[in-house]
């Protein structure tokens, strides 16, 4: 539905988008995720339309979007700021993108019953918009966009004004409302974890560039890059020396976990050229038990608690791992998930990791 190809962006001599290509398909759910000045915003602006683009080309439906400004596109923008007027009621705000449909004004005031159905707001229609929570206040402003039935909403960081409880809630509303009206959805965030809930297809950003465009699961578990495995949740990394390799194997030696084989599969990209090899894992990928206590991990170290952070349903130990020269690695997140309350393990205590080599990373 939205196709970028070799899209440069200059501001002056500032290159803010070098070289981008994507496809976003009807009706997905499409998330364009990275850093404070990646160029995300300035992205979703040049398909708005409200950005000219220095070269490349930008098509919707299958059309050169060059020549056409942003008030012909068929795309509506929600912003972060939800610029709501708020000497206006609810539904004056709504049908303010109506103003120029010459629809009766009977049909308008149905059109706008509909728009405020969909975003949970049915009846809130005569109150002061001032009047109303940010929740309430996102909620209008997605039915002003709504209302006009774009093909495409885009939305700049919508919910980053929201409190933590209420932008969990609007979160699953959004996604929700997409699947409901079947709309193409683009959003712009940086917060990971959001695009993780919300998404079909996520575009991870740096510096102007696509670095990995994937559904959330393979970001997480199959992240192409050691910029991208940081960047999405937590990654555990350990220096590594690769000590051999054959077509199918690659054998390498990693600080705290001994020599272990991994397949050509595990292997992604150390962006980084100072960096030597690094082992990646999810603090999730890898148990820990008190010393002495047996368990049937195919693979065990020892080590000490470094830290041990209590977040109710889960426990993060950092570990540092015992070496063989007598030394320890620095410290590893470790997360538990408290099964049947918090577990004892204390600071300064000893404790058996466990782990497979299936679930490690190899970034070379
Ligand atoms: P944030 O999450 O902070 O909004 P972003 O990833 O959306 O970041 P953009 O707003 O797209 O980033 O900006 C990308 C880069 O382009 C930034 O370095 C920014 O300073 C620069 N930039 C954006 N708009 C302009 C402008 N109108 N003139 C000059 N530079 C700009």
């Amino acid at each position: 539905m939205i196709e970028c190809r070799e899209v440069h962006k200059y501001y002056g001599d500032y290159h803010a988008l070098r070289g981008i290509d994507l496809d976003i398909r009807e009706g997905e759910f499409f998330s364009l995720l990275g850093p404070s000045g990646c160029g995300k915003t300035t992205l979703l602006r040049t398909i708005a339309g409200f950005e000219d683009i220095s070269s490349g080309v930008v098509l919707i439906d299958d059309k050169d979007m060059a020549a056409v400004p942003a008030n012909k596109r068929p795309t509506n923008m929600v912003f972060q700021s939800y610029a709501i007027f708020p000497h206006l009621t609810v539904a004056e705000n709504v049908a303010f993108g109506l103003r120029r449909d010459p629809r009766s004004k009977s049909e308008k005031a149905a059109a706008v019953d509909e728009a405020l159905k969909m975003v949970g707001l049915t009846g809130y229609g005569n109150r002061a918009a001032h009047a109303l929570s940010g929740g309430q206040r996102q909620r209008v402003a997605l039915a002003r966009a709504l209302i006009l039935k774009p093909k495409v909403l885009l939305l700049d960081e919508p919910l980053s004004a929201l409190d933590r409880k209420m932008r969990e809630q609007m979160q699953v509303e959004l996604i929700k409302l997409q699947r409901q009206v079947g709309i193409t959805f683009v959003l712009v965030t940086h917060d990971q974890e959001e695009a993780l809930v919300m998404s079909d297809r996520i575009a991870v950003m740096f510096e102007g560039q696509i670095a990995q465009l994937d559904e959330p699961e393979s970001l997480y578990a199959r992240p192409v890059t050691r910029r991208v495995a940081d960047f999405i949740g937590v990654m555990n990394f350990l220096p590594a020396t690769i000590l051999s390799e054959d077509g199918e194997v690659i054998r390498v030696d990693v600080e705290g976990l001994g020599e272990i084989e991994l397949a050509h599969s595990q292997v992604a990209r150390n962006e980084d050229p100072d960096a030597g090899p690094m082992i990646g894992f999810r603090p999730e990928a890898v148990s820990i038990f008190p010393a002495g206590q047996s368990q049937t991990a195919p693979r065990q170290n020892g080590g000490t608690i470094d830290e041990v952070v209590y977040y109710g349903d889960m426990t993060y130990y950092d570990v540092r791992l015992d070496e063989e020269d007598g030394t320890q690695s620095k410290p590893v997140r470790i997360s538990m998930r408290n099964v049947y309350g918090r577990d004892v393990s204390c600071v300064g205590d000893r404790g058996v990791i466990g782990w497979a080599p299936s679930s490690l990373i190899l970034f070379r």
